[in-house]
């Protein structure tokens, strides 16, 4: 998928397959609603993806989101059904795209899929930032939060994601609603997590919105059809309707980063399902 906003040239980029509990994936919605829409394997998981999104003006190249990255425990492999290798690094070389030629890394947040990529063991165990000369831009909120060593929140933050960040000075914190770079604008929403952040792409009418795991896929457009892994899910749902609803009046594109199938779509207000994809975009 490849989309034109402005000077903004977007494109998808592959982050890793993975299968998710279909319970955890659609929270308090009845197995008997979601299935209709998602079909469970036999373990009761969905399919699901890491949608990255590589954006560049002609002066910076931004990759927002890694997906879950190399280092997974074999546990975690097994469970999610994780792809071996390095999905995102080969999906950017797909496209002419060294890890050293990245600038900024932007991230939604900080949970294994997303941060994951951002950083690679190497063969003597160092653990470095996969695009070395890139700064790594997070909502102050989301680091604090994630290395704060709450027992809580115990698992949702491997700290092998995070480290190598600090210690090799790639980390920029930043704090609040934010034009990081022309037209690409940070907004914090919270809700999924207490930091989690959307990206606006904008140039004059155009938009397009990485809503991330606000709404992370075409099957989450209902307001009330929200994670089980949302610290606020009250929030989550507020904030998603606001955003998808501004989405739908200006015809900007919605990017998701976990549909299965849809890379983008683009969605309209319905007085019976809330919003429709009146048309959307594949990943090639
Ligand atoms: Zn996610």
């Amino acid at each position: 998928m490849t989309l034109e906003i402005g000077p903004w040239r977007l494109e998808s980029v592959h982050g890793g397959r993975f299968w998710s509990d279909g319970g955890a994936m659609f929270g308090v919605v009845p197995r008997a609603l979601w299935s209709r829409r998602v079909q469970p394997d036999e373990k009761n998981r969905i399919p699901s993806r890491c949608h990255c999104l590589l954006a560049q003006d002609g002066t910076h190249t931004v990759l927002i989101d890694t997906g879950y990255g190399p280092k997974c425990s074999p546990r975690m492999k097994e469970l999610f059904s994780l792809e071996e290798g390095n999905p995102l690094l080969e999906s950017l070389s797909q496209k002419g795209v060294e890890p050293e030629q990245i600038t900024h890394v932007v991230l939604t947040h900080l949970h294994f899929d997303h941060a994951g990529g951002g950083t690679l063991r190497r063969e003597d165990g160092s653990l470095v930032p996969t695009f070395p000369k890139a700064r790594y831009v997070v909502q102050k909120a989301e680091w604090q939060v994630a290395t704060s060593g709450a027992p809580e929140l115990a698992g949702a933050y491997p700290q092998e994601n995070l480290t190598p960040l600090e210690q090799h000075g790639v980390l920029e914190l930043i704090d609040g609603p934010l034009e990081y770079l022309p037209g690409l604008w940070l907004f914090p929403t919270g809700g999924h997590t207490q930091g989690h952040q959307l990206v606006l792409i904008s140039s004059g009418d155009q938009g397009a919105l990485y809503p991330a795991d606000i709404c992370p896929s075409s099957a989450h457009l209902p307001t009330m059809w929200c994670m089980a892994f949302d610290t606020e899910v009250v929030v989550t749902r507020r904030v998603k309707h606001h955003w998808l609803t501004l989405a739908a009046q200006r015809g900007w594109w919605v990017i998701w980063d976990h549909d299965p199938q849809q890379a983008a779509a683009r969605i309209r207000t319905d007085a019976k399902s809330e919003f429709v994809v009146t048309e959307h975009r594949s990943e090639v």
